[in-house]
């Protein structure tokens, strides 16, 4: 009796187990025809300086728009991406249009905007990536300075020395890395101060538990400190409360970016919510 329910829970996970990879097949395929037929939008989201509340840049965040109008965020489907090296193609179709879009902003009276654009390892290790970048830039028009690359510090993990030397690579060319996501990664102080980097994102587990306590804004404050060290402005990611926002004023902190400062939208609504006022 025994043996044949455990049997028959071994034929239940076997299907299971079975199911999940044909739905990976099945998302796999769906995915590299959606990357074939365009089928992504880029999503904006605001940074703003804390002290002014000025405008003065915005994430790129790519979205998955399915053919019944289904909105795809990219933690189910980025991973895959990266798999399967269609991150490539993607990434690369989204540092274009990122790039075209901030520059038809500037030209509309918004010289200042920055643009900022994730980069996933696989992109980065491509040996054509600088190259690529270069290449964005002189078709669409935008200033390397203006071009802000997100990176992570899994950039890190296989080879640091190529890492430092792709960043200094980037710097010479005007075009700013920004480390993603800080604090959740494991790379040393010593690494990280060889890696040129002009921006480090402090991840929004440091900024959801603010105002907190000594402890809580202590964390923050060495992430401002460390950025001063690096010489890299500190941005606060995820920032969902005016409470969070006026302590990371309080700390000194420069830029900020969350819900409570504005979604990521489309470039439509961007226009609407940010930039008409
Ligand atoms: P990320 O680069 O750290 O981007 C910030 C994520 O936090 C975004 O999620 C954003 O919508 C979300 N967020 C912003 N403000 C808040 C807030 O106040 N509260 C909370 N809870 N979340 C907030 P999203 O758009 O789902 O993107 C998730 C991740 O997917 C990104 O994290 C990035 O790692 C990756 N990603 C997005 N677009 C691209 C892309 O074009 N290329 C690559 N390689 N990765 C991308
Ligand atoms: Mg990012
Ligand atoms: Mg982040
Ligand atoms: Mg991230």
């Amino acid at each position: 009796q025994a043996k044949a329910a455990g049997k028959h829970q071994y034929r239940f996970y076997a299907e299971a187990m079975t199911r999940a990879a044909q739905d990976k097949l099945h998302l796999r395929g769906q995915l590299s025809q959606a990357v074939a037929k365009g089928e992504f939008e880029v999503h904006y989201q605001p940074q703003v300086e804390l002290t002014t509340g000025r405008l003065i840049g915005l994430e790129a965040l790519v979205r998955w728009r399915q053919a019944d109008g289904r909105l795809i965020p990219p933690g189910a489907f980025i991973p895959l991406a990266e798999e399967t090296g269609l991150i490539i193609p993607l990434g690369t179709w989204v540092l274009r249009e990122a790039c075209a879009q901030a520059v038809r902003w500037q030209a509309e009276g918004y010289p200042e905007l920055g643009v900022s654009v994730n980069v996933s390892v696989r992109q980065w290790e491509e040996p054509a990536f600088m190259p690529l970048v270069q290449q964005i830039l002189l078709d669409t028009g935008l200033s390397p300075s203006h071009l802000i690359l997100e990176i992570t510090e899994s950039v890190l993990l296989s080879d640091p020395q190529d890492a430092r030397m792709q960043a200094e690579g980037l710097a010479s060319l005007g075009v700013r890395v920004a480390l993603d996501d800080y604090g959740t990664g494991y790379s040393n102080l010593s690494q990280l101060q060889s890696l040129r980097i002009g921006q480090l994102k402090l991840d929004r587990s440091f900024v959801q538990p603010l105002p907190g306590g000594p402890r809580e804004q202590a964390l923050v404050q060495s992430a401002l400190t460390l950025g001063q060290a690096l010489d890299a402005r500190v941005v606060a990611e995820g920032i969902e409360t005016e409470e969070q926002l006026l302590m990371l004023h309080a700390l000194g902190c420069p830029v900020g970016q969350g819900y409570f400062l504005g979604r990521p939208v489309p470039a439509a609504e961007f226009e609407v919510q940010h930039l008409q006022r």
